[in-house]
């Protein structure tokens, strides 16, 4: 595995990084979660992506993993992994348990750590912008989840341009800069191009690209139409049938057929496609097996497109 600088920090993160939404709720088997966490670290990826309200049901996610964290993890290997959890999104009833107050950011972490069973996370995220509070309050929670020791870093989700070069500049005020920026980016959203990675890369952000499958899209899973034991038969999913079109399928096969030409699954040159880019500080996966897992992180071994296949890509894309 190799480690990138996140923006301008002291902090590298594996090229590729796990994420517990989907496969460790306690509606999944467990086993099956802990033995994919063990095979990730074990294959060099040292960063573990939570929120509050993975699961189903919301926080169970957080629940496993500190049981995997116990089992698999004591001592001194708390020091060899970058855990991250947010708070953002409907987590508890009433009016305390959703977007970025000071009193949700802050309640929510703590009840993250006791989940977890961790004295503290490497990188705690506002998971997403709250046109109501002011953004001073949101990131002053974050400043406050630093000072406190309860968060090394402070990281934003789901901000557009304008919010995160506001975000940034307040947190740079406050005297805790911006770790990173967790976006949906991948062959199939393309939006952070238009803006958000410049943005980034002036203010010396890392970047982590959420979804960079498409959720799965971008694999060969869906060549032949919806499979079962895929996230989109799955009703706790959260890809929709309807976004797997016939039009994406014929897409789908189209990519497949120049990663094939590049000797690579398509999961693999989707992933690759994210890594060649150096504002890129990591992509965030999913797994649902220690297979799949490892297919993907062979992505690795060839970053290198020709003009030629980026042409094809995007002829397909367009
Ligand atoms: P991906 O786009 O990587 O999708 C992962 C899914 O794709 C897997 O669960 C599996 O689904 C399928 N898959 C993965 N590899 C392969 C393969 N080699 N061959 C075939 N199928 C494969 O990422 P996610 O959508 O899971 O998101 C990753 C992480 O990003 C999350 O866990 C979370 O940490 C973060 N995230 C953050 C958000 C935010 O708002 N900040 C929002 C969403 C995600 P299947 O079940 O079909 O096998």
């Amino acid at each position: 595995m190799k480690y990138n600088r996140c923006g301008k920090s002291g902090l590298l993160l594996p090229q590729i990084s796990l994420g517990l939404w989907h496969n460790f709720g306690s509606v999944d088997n467990f086993e099956n979660g802990e033995s994919i966490v063990k095979a990730a670290f074990d294959k060099g990826i040292t960063h573990f992506d939570l929120a509050n309200n993975y699961g189903p049901i919301p926080g169970s996610a957080e629940t496993n993993f500190g049981k995997i964290l116990k089992n698999n993890f004591q001592g001194n290997l708390r020091d060899q992994i970058v855990i991250s959890t947010k708070a953002g999104y409907t987590m508890w009833d009433g009016p305390y348990g959703d977007w970025g107050s000071r009193k949700y950011l802050l309640s929510s972490l703590d009840q993250s750590l006791k989940r977890m069973n961790v004295d503290y996370v490497d990188i705690f995220y506002s998971h997403r912008f709250d046109p109501e509070t002011p953004l001073e309050e949101t990131m002053m929670a974050l400043d406050y989840a630093v000072r406190s020791g309860k968060a090394l870093y402070a990281g934003i989700s789901n901000y557009d341009p304008k919010q995160t070069a506001e975000a940034t500049a307040i947190l740079k005020r406050l005297g805790t800069p911006c770790l990173i920026h967790q976006v949906k980016y991948s062959m199939f959203v393309r939006e952070p191009e238009n803006g958000l990675l410049d943005v980034l890369e002036e203010k010396g952000v890392g970047c982590i690209a959420f979804s960079p499958l498409a959720q799965g899209l971008l694999t060969d899973k869906y060549l032949k139409g919806v499979p079962e034991n895929s996230r989109a038969s799955n009703p706790n999913g959260h890809l929709k049938l309807e976004e797997v079109s016939e039009g994406k399928i014929e897409k789908i096969r189209s990519l497949n057929e120049i990663a094939k030409n590049r000797n690579q699954s398509l999961a693999q040159m989707s992933l690759a496609w994210l890594l060649k880019d150096s504002r890129i500080s990591s992509v965030l996966i999913g797994a649902s097996s220690v297979e799949q897992l490892k297919n993907n992180i062979d992505s690795t071994k060839t970053l290198q497109f020709s003009q030629e296949e980026l042409l094809s890509i995007e002829s397909v894309l367009k």
